[in-house]
């Protein structure tokens, strides 16, 4: 079964994905990275330390 994986800040769509346990995705939108992680159902966390362009 597909699930829909959202970016943790803008909720923005970032991929579908079945079976995946865990997986590192960039929002293309706000360049969130986003640690997506399976348990009963996918969550998607804002990976901290990732640096900011925003410098
Ligand atoms: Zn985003």
């Amino acid at each position: 079964m597909l699930r829909d994986i959202r970016c943790g800040k803008c909720n923005r769509l970032l991929a579908r994905a079945a079976g995946v346990n865990q997986l590192q995705i960039k929002c293309s939108r706000c360049r969130t990275m986003n640690q997506v992680t399976a348990t009963d159902r996918y969550q998607s966390l804002i990976v901290a330390g990732e640096k900011s362009s925003q410098a």
